[in-house]
Protein backbone atom coordinates (compact mmCIF):
# COMPACT_ATOMS: atom_id res chain seq x y z
CA UNK A 1 0.00 0.00 0.00
CA UNK A 2 1.56 3.31 -1.12
CA UNK A 3 2.01 5.83 2.23
CA UNK A 4 0.01 8.75 2.63
CA UNK A 5 0.78 11.37 0.14
CA UNK A 6 3.18 13.81 0.52
CA UNK A 7 3.27 16.46 -1.46
CA UNK A 8 5.93 16.67 -4.11
CA UNK A 9 7.31 19.89 -3.73
CA UNK A 10 7.75 19.03 0.03
CA UNK A 11 10.37 16.11 0.31
CA UNK A 12 12.38 17.61 3.02
CA UNK A 13 9.48 19.04 4.85
CA UNK A 14 10.41 19.16 8.35
CA UNK A 15 13.70 18.43 7.67
CA UNK A 16 17.62 20.29 8.61
CA UNK A 17 20.63 19.72 6.16
CA UNK A 18 23.98 21.12 6.21
CA UNK A 19 25.53 21.74 2.82
CA UNK A 20 29.48 21.72 3.03
CA UNK A 21 30.58 23.97 -0.58
CA UNK A 22 27.38 25.72 -0.47
CA UNK A 23 27.85 28.83 -2.16
CA UNK A 24 28.57 27.34 -5.35
CA UNK A 25 27.89 24.84 -8.09
CA UNK A 26 26.50 21.32 -6.98
CA UNK A 27 26.16 23.16 -3.18
CA UNK A 28 24.57 26.30 -4.21
CA UNK A 29 21.81 23.93 -6.64
CA UNK A 30 21.53 21.82 -3.62
CA UNK A 31 19.94 24.52 -1.23
CA UNK A 32 18.11 26.11 -3.73
CA UNK A 33 16.28 22.54 -4.04
CA UNK A 34 16.83 21.88 -0.48
CA UNK A 35 14.77 25.04 0.89
CA UNK A 36 12.14 24.98 -2.11
CA UNK A 37 11.16 21.34 -0.94
CA UNK A 38 10.60 22.53 2.58
CA UNK A 39 14.05 21.99 4.41
CA UNK A 40 16.13 24.41 6.54
CA UNK A 41 19.64 24.65 5.19
CA UNK A 42 23.09 25.82 6.77
CA UNK A 43 25.57 27.15 3.72
CA UNK A 44 28.84 26.09 4.84
CA UNK A 45 31.63 27.37 2.83
CA UNK A 46 34.92 29.41 2.42
CA UNK A 47 32.94 32.19 -0.26
CA UNK A 48 31.74 34.18 2.71
CA UNK A 49 29.90 36.99 0.44
CA UNK A 50 29.01 34.43 -2.11
CA UNK A 51 27.58 32.54 0.72
CA UNK A 52 25.92 34.90 2.49
CA UNK A 53 24.22 36.85 -0.79
CA UNK A 54 22.88 33.18 -1.88
CA UNK A 55 21.14 32.79 1.40
CA UNK A 56 19.66 36.25 1.48
CA UNK A 57 18.27 35.67 -2.01
CA UNK A 58 16.82 32.43 -1.01
CA UNK A 59 14.94 33.39 2.06
CA UNK A 60 14.95 34.62 6.07
CA UNK A 61 17.35 33.48 8.48
CA UNK A 62 14.39 31.77 9.49
CA UNK A 63 14.51 28.76 6.57
CA UNK A 64 18.84 29.53 5.53
CA UNK A 65 21.88 30.72 7.16
CA UNK A 66 25.40 31.04 6.31
CA UNK A 67 28.08 29.97 8.39
CA UNK A 68 31.49 30.55 7.68
CA UNK A 69 33.64 26.75 7.63
CA UNK A 70 36.77 25.55 6.13
CA UNK A 71 35.96 21.51 5.97
CA UNK A 72 40.28 21.74 6.83
CA UNK A 73 39.29 22.98 9.75
CA UNK A 74 37.87 20.76 13.01
CA UNK A 75 36.61 24.05 15.22
CA UNK A 76 34.72 25.22 11.26
CA UNK A 77 32.94 21.99 11.13
CA UNK A 78 32.05 22.01 14.81
CA UNK A 79 30.97 25.13 14.65
CA UNK A 80 28.40 24.50 11.73
CA UNK A 81 26.96 21.53 13.43
CA UNK A 82 26.11 23.21 16.51
CA UNK A 83 25.10 26.00 14.42
CA UNK A 84 22.61 23.92 12.99
CA UNK A 85 21.38 22.59 16.33
CA UNK A 86 20.75 25.70 18.21
CA UNK A 87 19.66 27.84 14.95
CA UNK A 88 17.36 25.03 13.65
CA UNK A 89 17.24 21.96 16.64
CA UNK A 90 18.84 19.49 14.73
CA UNK A 91 20.69 17.92 12.02
CA UNK A 92 18.86 15.19 9.65
CA UNK A 93 20.96 15.77 6.50
CA UNK A 94 24.66 16.43 6.41
CA UNK A 95 25.64 17.02 2.49
CA UNK A 96 29.49 16.66 2.48
CA UNK A 97 30.24 18.40 -0.97
CA UNK A 98 33.03 21.08 -0.72
CA UNK A 99 35.85 20.26 -3.07
CA UNK A 100 38.94 21.37 -4.57
CA UNK A 101 40.40 19.94 -8.24
CA UNK A 102 43.73 20.80 -7.89
CA UNK A 103 46.05 20.93 -10.91
CA UNK A 104 45.01 19.81 -13.75
CA UNK A 105 47.88 18.03 -14.30
CA UNK A 106 47.58 14.22 -14.71
CA UNK A 107 51.18 12.80 -15.20
CA UNK A 108 52.53 11.56 -12.07
CA UNK A 109 56.27 12.68 -12.55
CA UNK A 110 54.90 16.30 -13.10
CA UNK A 111 52.31 15.71 -10.20
CA UNK A 112 53.14 18.21 -7.33
CA UNK A 113 53.73 17.00 -4.07
CA UNK A 114 52.34 19.92 -2.11
CA UNK A 115 49.15 20.20 -4.22
CA UNK A 116 48.30 16.34 -3.51
CA UNK A 117 47.80 17.00 0.29
CA UNK A 118 46.09 20.44 -0.15
CA UNK A 119 43.29 18.51 -2.30
CA UNK A 120 43.37 14.92 0.36
CA UNK A 121 42.99 17.80 2.57
CA UNK A 122 39.96 19.53 1.41
CA UNK A 123 38.33 16.06 -0.33
CA UNK A 124 38.74 13.48 1.85
CA UNK A 125 39.89 15.25 5.17
CA UNK A 126 37.02 17.55 5.18
CA UNK A 127 34.66 14.79 4.11
CA UNK A 128 36.09 12.60 7.46
CA UNK A 129 35.72 15.71 9.59
CA UNK A 130 31.94 16.30 8.00
CA UNK A 131 31.07 12.68 8.80
CA UNK A 132 32.50 12.68 12.63
CA UNK A 133 30.48 15.54 13.28
CA UNK A 134 27.77 14.58 11.67
CA UNK A 135 27.77 11.47 13.87
CA UNK A 136 28.39 13.24 16.89
CA UNK A 137 24.62 14.51 16.57
CA UNK A 138 22.80 11.96 14.51
CA UNK A 139 24.63 9.08 17.05
CA UNK A 140 22.32 10.70 20.04
CA UNK A 141 19.52 11.34 17.78
CA UNK A 142 19.25 7.79 16.28
CA UNK A 143 18.14 9.16 13.07
CA UNK A 144 20.46 11.23 10.06
CA UNK A 145 21.46 10.88 6.44
CA UNK A 146 24.78 11.78 5.52
CA UNK A 147 25.59 12.18 1.78
CA UNK A 148 29.55 12.62 0.01
CA UNK A 149 30.02 14.22 -3.52
CA UNK A 150 32.47 12.17 -4.83
CA UNK A 151 32.84 11.90 -8.28
CA UNK A 152 33.02 9.01 -11.50
CA UNK A 153 36.70 8.95 -10.92
CA UNK A 154 35.82 6.66 -7.92
CA UNK A 155 34.43 3.88 -10.33
CA UNK A 156 36.49 5.16 -13.96
CA UNK A 157 39.78 5.52 -14.77
CA UNK A 158 40.51 8.60 -16.83
CA UNK A 159 43.76 8.70 -17.14
CA UNK A 160 43.46 12.70 -17.89
CA UNK A 161 42.46 12.77 -14.44
CA UNK A 162 44.99 14.28 -11.55
CA UNK A 163 45.71 11.45 -9.28
CA UNK A 164 45.27 13.42 -6.23
CA UNK A 165 41.72 14.54 -7.43
CA UNK A 166 41.03 10.74 -8.10
CA UNK A 167 42.67 9.14 -5.04
CA UNK A 168 40.87 12.14 -2.78
CA UNK A 169 37.32 10.92 -4.40
CA UNK A 170 38.30 6.82 -3.38
CA UNK A 171 38.99 7.98 -0.08
CA UNK A 172 35.96 9.73 -0.15
CA UNK A 173 33.66 6.52 -1.10
CA UNK A 174 36.01 4.11 1.26
CA UNK A 175 35.10 6.35 4.34
CA UNK A 176 31.41 6.24 3.24
CA UNK A 177 31.06 2.56 2.95
CA UNK A 178 32.47 2.36 6.43
CA UNK A 179 30.54 5.14 7.95
CA UNK A 180 27.45 2.91 6.59
CA UNK A 181 29.12 -0.37 8.44
CA UNK A 182 29.38 1.42 11.99
CA UNK A 183 26.40 4.09 11.64
CA UNK A 184 23.49 2.08 10.39
CA UNK A 185 23.12 0.44 14.01
CA UNK A 186 22.01 3.88 15.15
CA UNK A 187 19.52 4.31 12.19
CA UNK A 188 21.62 6.67 9.96
CA UNK A 189 21.81 6.17 6.71
CA UNK A 190 25.37 7.14 4.46
CA UNK A 191 25.61 7.57 0.82
CA UNK A 192 27.68 8.95 -2.22
CA UNK A 193 27.04 11.01 -4.96
CA UNK A 194 29.30 10.29 -7.94
CA UNK A 195 28.63 12.59 -10.95
CA UNK A 196 30.47 12.92 -14.27
CA UNK A 197 31.73 16.51 -15.50
CA UNK A 198 29.42 19.35 -14.06
CA UNK A 199 29.19 22.88 -15.27
CA UNK A 200 29.92 24.43 -12.50
CA UNK A 201 32.65 26.83 -11.57
CA UNK A 202 34.99 24.27 -10.95
CA UNK A 203 34.68 22.50 -13.85
CA UNK A 204 35.11 25.68 -15.70
CA UNK A 205 38.55 26.55 -13.90
CA UNK A 206 39.93 23.39 -14.42
CA UNK A 207 39.07 23.33 -18.03
CA UNK A 208 40.94 26.92 -17.73
CA UNK A 209 37.96 27.79 -19.09
CA UNK A 210 36.59 31.46 -18.17
CA UNK A 211 32.99 31.37 -20.67
CA UNK A 212 30.54 28.79 -19.11
CA UNK A 213 29.50 28.50 -23.12
CA UNK A 214 32.80 26.76 -23.46
CA UNK A 215 32.50 24.05 -21.11
CA UNK A 216 29.91 22.59 -23.51
CA UNK A 217 32.72 23.19 -26.54
CA UNK A 218 35.18 21.12 -24.35
CA UNK A 219 33.68 18.28 -23.03
CA UNK A 220 32.49 17.68 -26.29
CA UNK A 221 36.19 18.27 -28.03
CA UNK A 222 37.57 15.87 -25.13
CA UNK A 223 37.75 11.95 -26.57
CA UNK A 224 37.24 10.26 -23.44
CA UNK A 225 34.59 12.34 -22.11
CA UNK A 226 31.48 11.18 -24.95
CA UNK A 227 29.84 14.90 -25.53
CA UNK A 228 28.36 15.06 -21.43
CA UNK A 229 28.02 17.68 -19.04
CA UNK A 230 26.03 18.02 -16.34
CA UNK A 231 24.24 20.52 -14.84
CA UNK A 232 24.42 21.31 -10.87
CA UNK A 233 20.81 20.29 -10.72
CA UNK A 234 21.34 16.89 -12.00
CA UNK A 235 23.32 16.49 -8.91
CA UNK A 236 20.90 18.47 -6.81
CA UNK A 237 18.42 15.82 -7.52
CA UNK A 238 19.99 13.08 -6.50
CA UNK A 239 21.20 14.61 -3.00
CA UNK A 240 17.45 15.86 -3.02
CA UNK A 241 16.34 11.50 -3.37
CA UNK A 242 19.11 10.51 -1.20
CA UNK A 243 18.38 13.20 1.59
CA UNK A 244 14.09 12.43 1.43
CA UNK A 245 12.53 9.58 2.90
CA UNK A 246 11.86 8.11 -0.59
CA UNK A 247 15.32 6.91 0.02
CA UNK A 248 14.90 5.57 3.52
CA UNK A 249 16.35 2.11 3.11
CA UNK A 250 18.87 3.32 0.71
CA UNK A 251 22.54 2.78 1.99
CA UNK A 252 26.28 2.33 1.28
CA UNK A 253 25.39 3.38 -1.98
CA UNK A 254 27.31 5.48 -4.68
CA UNK A 255 24.67 6.66 -6.79
CA UNK A 256 26.90 7.25 -9.74
CA UNK A 257 25.32 10.45 -12.60
CA UNK A 258 26.90 9.89 -15.14
CA UNK A 259 24.55 9.14 -18.31
CA UNK A 260 26.01 5.56 -18.26
CA UNK A 261 29.54 6.86 -18.82
CA UNK A 262 30.89 4.63 -16.51
CA UNK A 263 29.16 0.89 -17.64
CA UNK A 264 30.19 1.61 -20.86
CA UNK A 265 33.58 2.43 -19.78
CA UNK A 266 34.08 0.37 -17.31
CA UNK A 267 37.87 0.05 -15.06
CA UNK A 268 37.01 -0.98 -12.05
CA UNK A 269 35.04 -3.99 -10.78
P1 LIG B 1 32.39 24.59 -7.13
O1 LIG B 1 33.80 25.07 -7.19
O2 LIG B 1 31.34 25.35 -7.83
O3 LIG B 1 31.92 24.44 -5.62
C1 LIG B 1 32.77 23.93 -4.62
C2 LIG B 1 32.52 24.72 -3.36
O4 LIG B 1 33.37 24.18 -2.34
C3 LIG B 1 32.89 26.21 -3.51
O5 LIG B 1 31.83 27.03 -3.05
C4 LIG B 1 34.11 26.37 -2.65
O6 LIG B 1 34.25 27.65 -2.06
C5 LIG B 1 33.89 25.27 -1.62
N1 LIG B 1 35.13 24.91 -0.95
C6 LIG B 1 36.35 24.70 -1.49
N2 LIG B 1 37.24 24.46 -0.53
C7 LIG B 1 36.58 24.53 0.65
C8 LIG B 1 36.96 24.40 2.00
N3 LIG B 1 38.23 24.14 2.36
N4 LIG B 1 36.00 24.52 2.95
C9 LIG B 1 34.72 24.79 2.61
N5 LIG B 1 34.31 24.94 1.35
C10 LIG B 1 35.23 24.83 0.38
O7 LIG B 1 32.46 23.09 -7.66
P2 LIG B 1 31.36 21.94 -7.76
O8 LIG B 1 31.53 21.33 -9.08
O9 LIG B 1 30.03 22.40 -7.31
O10 LIG B 1 31.95 20.91 -6.69
C11 LIG B 1 31.19 20.34 -5.65
C12 LIG B 1 31.65 18.92 -5.43
O11 LIG B 1 31.36 18.16 -6.62
C13 LIG B 1 33.14 18.75 -5.19
O12 LIG B 1 33.35 17.82 -4.15
C14 LIG B 1 33.65 18.20 -6.50
O13 LIG B 1 34.82 17.44 -6.35
C15 LIG B 1 32.47 17.36 -6.93
N6 LIG B 1 32.41 17.03 -8.35
C16 LIG B 1 32.40 18.02 -9.28
C17 LIG B 1 32.36 17.66 -10.63
C18 LIG B 1 32.38 18.72 -11.70
O14 LIG B 1 32.65 18.39 -12.87
N7 LIG B 1 32.09 19.97 -11.42
C19 LIG B 1 32.31 16.32 -11.01
C20 LIG B 1 32.29 15.34 -10.02
C21 LIG B 1 32.35 15.71 -8.69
Amino acid sequence: MMSAAIPITQRLAGKVALITGGASGIGECTARLFVKHGAKVIVADVQDQLGRSLCQEIGSEETIFYVHCDVTCDADIQNAVDTAISKYGKLDIMFSNAGISGEMESRIILSDNTNFKRVFDVNAYGAFLAGKHAARVMIPAKTGCIIFTASVVSVVAEGAIPYAYVASKHAVVGLANNLCVELGQYGIRVNCISPFGVATPMLRQGAGMIEKSKVEDLVSSSANLKGIVLEAEDVAKAALYLGSDDSKYVSGMNLVVDGGYSITNPSFG
